[in-house]
């Protein structure tokens, strides 16, 4: 198994997509946010993509977003205006915070004349009414969908994909089960390579792909010492060098807690006669995001709880420059991780950042936590 196809996949992500319509005759739908039911996509041959950033700078972005937006939602706006997504046949946001929704609306002035759906989901899914609402905007998609289809989905689809992504989340989380070990068999950065994948890829064959992966990973041993066992937490992240170069000062990141990592695949569907409320049963339930979480404030208890199972030593709390969502819930979990003696240490990501800004730093917090270990 070659772990870097995962990482050629992320690279190269446009040209796989474009490969694929060509190869299927299939259209492709980008997404905003991980409530948006891939399955629905999937259901109706489409290739769900997910938009992620670009860490390129994002000048360009100043027309349609604030300055003060998320360096993301600036690098999202900035790839549509230089058509580096062209090829995408619509996009479909699940409602989220402000500045990725002002986002998805300047994209279709970018990109007018194709299926750009705003999907209503439930801000705060601890509600008992939240499955009932949910259940309603999966059946308003659908149906919105296959209007621009041109042709109606069968249950039976919609069950197949939901079987297909069902088996991809179980095989990302067997495979974050093995960075329990103390000596992890793949690194920070290959897991977030693997999860990123599979969000730019037909899941049929990013599953392949991870079961592969998985028979490899059993006896794979790496020639490297793991140090410091981390957690990273916080806001959309899919710098993927960020980690690799964290990791080459001498520790592991050995679980996460963002968007595009465990809150992207923790939690099945549960069975259901119906296949829209089991879909929305399954989005309601999954790990919550910062702005769908305001006053249950689940985020800190889970996060504590996988820095437990993975054993972690330090939590960099990274968040994107001006993410009020992200920015409320940071305080609670820095001060429940620390009072459980987790250290942690807050990072703000910008579009781009010279990793020079944050070594000095991450490496006295990592003196720290050796130091600590001594007693
Ligand atoms: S990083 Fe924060 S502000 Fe930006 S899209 Fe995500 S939740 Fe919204």
């Amino acid at each position: 198994m070659d772990f870097e196809t995962f990482r050629r996949h992320g690279r190269g992500r446009h040209d796989y997509a474009r490969d694929w319509k060509k190869r299927t005759g299939g259209k492709v739908v980008g997404t905003f946010c991980t409530y948006v039911p891939e399955e629905i996509l999937a259901a109706g041959g489409v290739l769900p993509v997910r938009i992620l950033g670009s860490h390129e700078p994002a000048d360009d972005a100043e027309p349609y977003v604030f300055g003060m937006f998320c360096p993301f939602s600036r690098d999202c706006i900035s790839q549509a205006i230089r058509g580096r997504y062209d090829y995408l046949d619509g996009t479909v946001l699940a409602q989220t915070c402000l500045h990725i929704r002002n986002t998805f609306w300047s994209w279709q002035k970018v990109n007018p004349g194709r299926f750009h759906y705003y999907m209503c989901f439930p801000i705060k899914v601890q509600s008992p009414r939240a499955v009932d609402y949910a259940t309603g905007e999966m059946r308003a998609f659908r149906a919105a969908f296959e209007k621009w289809l041109g042709r109606p989905l069968a249950d039976a689809q919609i069950r197949d994909a939901i079987r297909v992504c069902d088996e991809n989340r179980a095989l990302l989380e067997e495979i974050y089960g093995l960075r329990k070990d103390p000596h992890p068999p793949l690194t920070g950065r290959e897991a977030m390579e693997m999860v990123l994948a599979g969000q730019l890829m037909d899941k049929r064959e990013h599953n392949q792909l991870l079961r592969q992966a998985l028979a490899a990973l059993r006896t794979r041993r790496l020639e490297r010492d793991p140090g410091v066992r981390l957690m990273i937490v916080g806001s959309e992240d899919d710098d993927t060098e960020f980690i690799g170069t964290t990791e080459e000062l001498g520790c592991t990141i050995v679980v996460d807690e963002h968007c595009t990592g465990t809150r992207y695949f923790l939690n099945r569907t549960p069975d259901d006669p119906d296949p829209m409320r089991a879909l929305a049963r399954r989005y309601v339930g999954k790990p919550p995001c910062p702005s769908r979480d305001w006053d249950a404030r689940t985020r800190t208890d889970r996060t504590l709880q996988l820095a437990r199972d993975y054993n972690v030593q330090g939590a960099l709390l990274v968040q994107q420059k001006f993410c009020d969502p992200h920015e409320l819930d940071i305080p609670a979990i820095k001060s429940t991780l620390e009072r459980n003696g987790i250290p942690t240490l807050f990072l703000e990501f910008d579009v781009t950042i010279p990793f020079g800004q944050f070594r000095t730093r991450i490496e006295a917090f990592l003196e720290m936590i050796r130091a600590e270990a001594l007693f």
